[in-house]
């Protein structure tokens, strides 16, 4: 199977083979991408995998996919706010998650009078990677003008969910708890629950805004669909097991 046949969008396939080399899809990609690029979302996925088997793309390819509708300027003018966050156990991974999702968000037009020229796949989309490596004051400035793809670790994060108010995450699309197994070995248990209660509660106040009035359909989305989870662990261990149970929504076990 190809990633056009997986229901990828022709510009992502593209992009993918001429700016990383990537033409087929791995074993977790092709059991993976059918469920998270379908607009059913019903279902939350859990994808049993190791590193190295292509789990990131499997995330970041229907995020990416499923915003690429919404223009700059609905954006801008709804206060959209973050729409996807992907919570990794550590800096080092955060960044490197961070790095493949710059890659996919800027083509290369091989432009012949200026090689290295890039441009953005669209202008608004734009990532941001919170890992308490800059200032508090820093990170703030940045979620206040709007960062609509956050990668963050677990503390961090709770602590804007808690105490940044123009932090807005009442119209997140998609929560990703990469590498499940290592949070709960790190001790973040109680942060995630955290995590999830912050965005949740921000979520439902978002929805009372939309009952008492104010517009949910944006772009052509319907806000009020939930949130989609998507949690990659490389084992199903108790600890992991019970996380899911909080997190996920009937999920779709995947393994590759
Ligand atoms: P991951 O498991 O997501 O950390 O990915 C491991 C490595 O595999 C990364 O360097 C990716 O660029 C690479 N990769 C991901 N998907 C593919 C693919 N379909 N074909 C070839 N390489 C891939």
């Amino acid at each position: 199977s190809t990633f056009l046949g997986l229901g990828l969008d022709p510009l992502l396939v593209t992009h993918l083979q001429s700016k990383l080399n990537i033409e087929k899809p791995t074993s977790i990609q092709r059991a993976s991408l059918p469920l998270l690029l379908s607009a059913d979302r019903t279902r939350d996925v859990f994808i049993q995998s190791q590193t190295g088997s292509g789990k990131t793309l499997s995330f970041l390819l229907p995020i990416i996919q499923d915003l690429l509708p919404l223009s700059r300027e609905s954006y801008i003018d709804r206060s959209i706010g973050t729409l996807a966050i992907i919570i990794a156990p550590t800096r080092e991974l955060a960044k490197q998650i961070s790095d493949v999702l710059e890659s996919l968000l800027t083509l290369r037009l091989h432009n012949p009078d200026n090689p290295e020229e890039d441009v953005r796949l669209t202008r608004w989309m734009i990532s941001g990677l919170l890992t308490g490596g800059a200032t508090r004051t820093h990170e703030k400035a940045r979620l206040r003008k709007g960062l609509p793809i956050l990668v963050s670790t677990p503390g961090r994060l709770l602590d804007h969910l808690q105490n940044t108010s123009c932090f807005n995450v009442g119209k997140c699309r998609w929560l990703v708890l990469d590498e499940a197994d290592r949070l709960m070995d790190l001790g973040f248990e109680e942060t995630i629950t955290g995590i999830l209660k912050g965005i949740d509660g921000r979520r439902n106040l978002a929805q009372k805004a939309a009952e008492e009035g104010n517009t949910m359909d944006v772009g052509g989305w319907d806000w009020s669909r939930r949130r989609r989870t998507v949690l990659c662990s490389a084992t199903i261990r108790e600890d992991v097991q019970k996380l899911a149970g909080q997190a996920l929504l009937e999920p779709a076990i995947v393994k590759g």
